[in-house]
């Protein structure tokens, strides 16, 4: 079974903590140790982790990010996103995490974060809960 997680974001650039629907859905999968395979279907937006402690470390990712990919260059994109395209590309587009007892195995300081380049939209999430073989 595949979870469908529902995210709205509210910027163009935006960087949402989404550690606690991605718990909820292992949680509700009812499997202790495992793995979470985490992906997002979209071709403008992406998934990293990273530090959630300190919320500006996410907005240092993304402000580099724009250095990196400028909004405006000669981009042969028609749609005029070829920035949010290739952001997406360089963060990628999916996570595999572990699970021990019901738990997401991250560090202290991780958290799972779902990159917006442009937005704002309703983006999907797909999370998909695999049991350890007994
Ligand atoms: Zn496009």
């Amino acid at each position: 079974m595949v979870i469908r997680l529902k995210v709205t974001t509210r910027s163009r650039l935006e960087f949402q903590d989404i550690t606690s629907q991605v718990q909820e859905a292992v949680s509700s999968s009812g499997i202790g140790d495992g793995v979470c395979y985490v992906f997002v279907p979209h071709t403008t937006a992406g998934i990293i982790v990273n530090e959630h402690a300190d919320p500006s470390v996410a907005m240092d990712i993304s402000e580099q990010l724009s250095r990196v990919v400028p909004q405006h260059s000669d981009y042969r994109h028609l749609e005029g996103n070829a920035p949010a395209h290739i952001k997406a590309s360089l963060v990628g587009n999916s996570q595999m995490l572990l699970i021990e007892g019901g738990k997401l195995l991250l560090g202290t300081w991780q958290g799972l974060f779902l990159c917006e380049f442009d937005g704002p939209r309703q983006r999907t999430v797909l999370v998909k809960v695999m049991a350890d073989r007994r």
